[in-house]
């Protein structure tokens, strides 16, 4: 069993000279699609640094997608 998603990563390399933003970019959009690793504190970091919503208990699991302000609204998970 692979998590990981060949085609997407093929389609998302990340830029040599990324910025924080790009990258915050990058690991939101990897741990939609692929997560093929678990997002580790300092990723977590950057993301939060960005604006993205980051639950501190799910850092460094495999399954969590961070939240982008601009992608909240009416789909707002509840658990
Ligand atoms: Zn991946």
């Amino acid at each position: 069993m692979s998590k990981f998603n060949a085609q997407w990563h093929l389609a998302h390399v990340m830029p040599k000279h990324s910025t924080d933003q790009q990258r915050a970019q990058w690991h939101s959009e990897h741990a939609l699609h692929c997560g093929c690793r678990a997002i580790a504190p300092s990723i977590a970091k950057l993301l939060k640094a960005n604006g993205y919503e980051v639950p501190e208990t799910l850092v460094a699991r495999w399954n969590w997608r961070p939240i982008h302000p601009d992608a909240r609204g009416p789909r707002e998970v509840a658990h």
